[in-house]
């Protein structure tokens, strides 16, 4: 595929970039993990280097310089120190350094200080460090990668390396867990003193082992206890004082990871790497979720992208909304109507939200109740169709 010039949908145009580069490698596989990601091996890696370098020679991003990047997987921190260097240089001599925000996940076990060091040197300002829980039993429970120790000697080299942000994850609603033990993991989280909380309510992915027990009835869904798991999270963390910008994020003022915001606020971004999805150039797509389809598409030229989707402005909107809502300060409807232009003033459906107590005006702005953030799914659902 020859390099073509990017169409935009006149609402995409000058809205940030972001580039999320996904590496699949991983040394196990988690009970519940639905992501792309193979075993590493030597050979694994130098291919998925020289086939990053191809994919961005065949990216067109013109004169645009990157925003923010975030680094996912996979577990990015698997990369030795000297590929992890090769691969940031080959995207910043491509796209410029990211103005904003560069963030990297690393997995504790794989926390290292001489990669630390390197993505310090590159430029790297945020990292995001999978912990799960702090609790012996569910570690193991969830596929056990990595001990308490590992934990708490990953997060202290990453604080002595010194980046301007932490994230750490956390996973909620794991078979067995209790509600004390879920606040006793948020409580430990912020004992850390992180920047930045991410928290997941654990999800049955088709195919991963997980999926398997709830097929065979030896773990279930409980969606009332995931409620309960939700507000405790909520009241555990205004308790730290940390405040929630959006449903499952919580941070320090000034510490919002800004790649995620853009992203839910619709701007644009290029996934580089199998299985990362853009939003780019006029259309939504993934790359192929396999290695070797990946680079035998790139030896031929071509990006092998799937699930491509043409971008309008009543698909844009739409989103926008659905997961602009997510986010605490709600969406800013005057903004969004200058953006799409449509009148967001008069609509039905936000009326009979506020109605309900689900959703709240504030000044051009619209934004979740509490009782709205519980059923934010079901509100997104609403929304689908509306305006497309
Ligand atoms: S480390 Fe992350 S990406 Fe790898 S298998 Fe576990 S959850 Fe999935």
């Amino acid at each position: 595929m020859s390099k073509s010039k990017p169409k935009q949908a006149s609402s995409e145009q000058e809205t940030p970039l972001g580039l999320y580069l996904h590496v699949p490698f991983c040394s196990t596989s988690c009970d519940f993990c639905g992501f792309y990601q193979i075993q590493s091996d030597r050979k694994g890696i130098l291919s998925y280097i020289d086939g990053v370098k191809r994919e961005l020679e065949l990216v067109d991003a013109g004169n645009r310089k990157l925003d923010t990047m975030f680094w996912g997987g996979g577990t990015p921190g698997l990369l030795p120190a000297a590929d992890m260097l090769k691969v940031g240089a080959a995207i910043t001599d491509e796209l410029g350094m990211p103005s904003q925000e560069w963030t990297v996940e690393m997995a504790p076990s794989s926390v290292k200080r001489d990669k630390l060091e390197a993505l310090k040197e590159a430029g790297v300002t945020r990292i995001s460090m999978g912990i799960q829980s702090l609790n012996e039993r569910l570690l193991d429970a969830l596929g056990r990668q990595h001990s308490l120790k590992q934990i708490h000697k990953a997060y202290d080299l990453i604080r002595e390396v010194g980046f301007h942000s932490v994230n750490v994850d956390l996973i909620f609603a794991i078979p067995t867990q209790t509600e004390e033990e879920w606040r006793a993991d948020v409580r430990g989280a912020l004992a850390l003193e992180p920047d930045h909380l991410s928290t997941y309510c654990l999800t049955f992915e088709e195919d991963t082992a997980l999926f398997i027990k709830l097929q065979q009835g030896k773990v279930s869904i409980d969606p009332d206890r995931e409620a309960r798991f939700y507000t405790a999270m909520w009241e555990e963390a205004q308790r730290g004082g940390f405040e929630q910008y959006e449903i499952s994020n919580y941070a320090r003022p000034g510490h919002a990871c800004l790649h995620n915001v853009n992203t839910w606020k619709m701007a644009q971004w290029i996934g580089v790497g199998p299985s990362a999805s853009s939003q780019w150039a006029g259309t939504r797509h993934t790359n192929t979720p396999d290695l070797k389809d990946w680079l035998a598409g790139l030896e031929r030229g071509e990006r092998g992208l799937v699930d491509r989707v043409v971008l309008n402005d009543g698909l844009l909107l739409e989103d926008s909304l659905i997961f602009g809502l997510r986010m605490n300060e709600g969406v800013d409807l005057a903004q969004l109507g200058q953006r799409f232009g449509r009148d967001l003033t008069q609509i039905a459906l936000f009326d009979q939200l506020v109605e309900e107590g689900q959703a709240e005006r504030v000044g051009p702005s619209l934004r979740l109740t509490p009782k709205g953030r519980m059923v934010a799914d079901a509100v997104g659902e609403a929304l689908l169709g509306s305006f497309g």
